[in-house]
């Protein structure tokens, strides 16, 4: 046990020190869910909240890693170290799984300025997004100045993980139009940024003007106060493959900055970030303790079956058992 204690404050502290080893075994540890991953995390999260986070989404093949990829280089170029985690809800395999963002990544492999890791889905129910954002902390714990948070597609398991990150990237390209119906019905938020990669194809314009619409509706209900503060999304061409567009890009991240840290808005979104967080992480181990609690539970089962056989209907069902006295409490006696 004290053995234990000193093997983990020796992590925490090679961690805080940027050394890239206890990064990676920070990570697994968080990644398997193991109790001494959520130790480190309490132990280092004082020295978090240093970190620029970018979130990058988008669907899959639009070049996201190639673009986190030229950014890595252009931020290297500046002197910034960098983290980038490649999180794939949607993927049943693990490290090293996904193994061509690896590739696209690779010539940053020997820089000790450069962190990459991805993280997959292991099934672990409504972990990888947990497991995710404690990755993210134990980067910004580690010194990365930039951390870089790219995920697949835009569903609900990608946006909760992109959610937490100061500045939110969607990135397209010219054809990719679902991505443009998942923002007109509000399945994402308008994000700060959009990028528009492979800009060289004819249709590029086309899809520029389609976006425009949306982001047009999307601030119609605004009072003109909000207008003139609001932040105006920029649409950025890139050709992630040629690094054309990437100091552009560059340039509207570091705005985008500015803009959130002079309007306390930084404060504002990590606060809402981090609230959303905490409910998230209780209520996953709420449902789980519910799960233990019933499993076996036979009048548990007797409302079940009063539900499947049509005489109770379910919110009746979960209202009942909600109201009742949890097993083992001592009030319920
Ligand atoms: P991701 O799945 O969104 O991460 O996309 P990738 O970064 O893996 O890129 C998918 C493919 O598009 C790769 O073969 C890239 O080389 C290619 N690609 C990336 N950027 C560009 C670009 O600007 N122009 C063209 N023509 N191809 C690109």
């Amino acid at each position: 046990m004290i053995a234990r204690s000193m093997a983990d404050r020796t992590l925490a502290q090679r961690l805080l020190a940027g050394d890239r080893r206890a990064l990676a075994r920070a990570i697994t540890l968080v990644e398997d869910n193991r109790p001494e991953g959520w130790e480190l995390v309490q132990e280092v999260y004082p020295h978090t909240g240093g970190a620029a986070v970018v979130g990058f989404t988008g669907p899959p093949g639009v070049g996201k890693s190639t673009l986190i990829g030229a950014l890595t280089k252009a931020r290297r170029a500046q002197g910034r170290s960098v983290g980038v985690l490649s999180v794939d809800p949607s993927s049943p395999f693990t490290h090293g799984a996904l193994l061509g963002d690896r590739i696209r990544l690779a010539e940053h492999f020997l820089d000790q300025g450069v962190f990459i890791r991805s993280m997959a889905n292991r099934g672990a129910l409504g972990g990888l997004s947990e497991a995710a954002l404690q990755a993210a902390l134990l980067l910004d714990a580690a010194g990365r100045e930039d951390v870089f948070v790219e995920t697949v597609g835009v569903g609900q398991a990608e946006i909760d993980i992109i959610d937490h990150a100061d500045t939110i990237v969607l990135v397209l390209m010219p054809g990719s139009g679902d991505s443009i119906q998942a923002l007109k019905a509000g399945v994402m938020e308008i994000p700060d940024v959009i990028v528009i990669n492979k800009a060289d194809h004819p249709l590029t314009d086309t899809m520029i003007r389609e976006i425009r619409g949306v982001l047009s509706l999307a601030n119609l209900d605004r009072t003109p106060e909000q207008e003139r503060a609001r932040w105006r999304v920029p649409i950025v061409r890139t050709e992630a493959a040629t690094g054309r567009g990437v100091d552009e890009l560059v340039q509207r991240l570091a705005e985008h900055r500015e803009h959130i840290l002079a309007g306390g808005e930084l404060e504002e979104r990590r606060a809402r970030n981090l609230r959303g967080e905490v409910l998230a992480i209780a209520t996953a181990r709420m449902r789980r303790r519910l799960e233990q609690e019933l499993s076996g539970d036979p009048e548990f089962q007797r409302l079940l079956e009063q539900v499947v056989q049509r005489r109770l209907d379910p919110a009746s069902a979960a209202g009942e058992l909600l109201a009742r006295q949890p097993a083992g409490d001592p009030a319920a006696g």
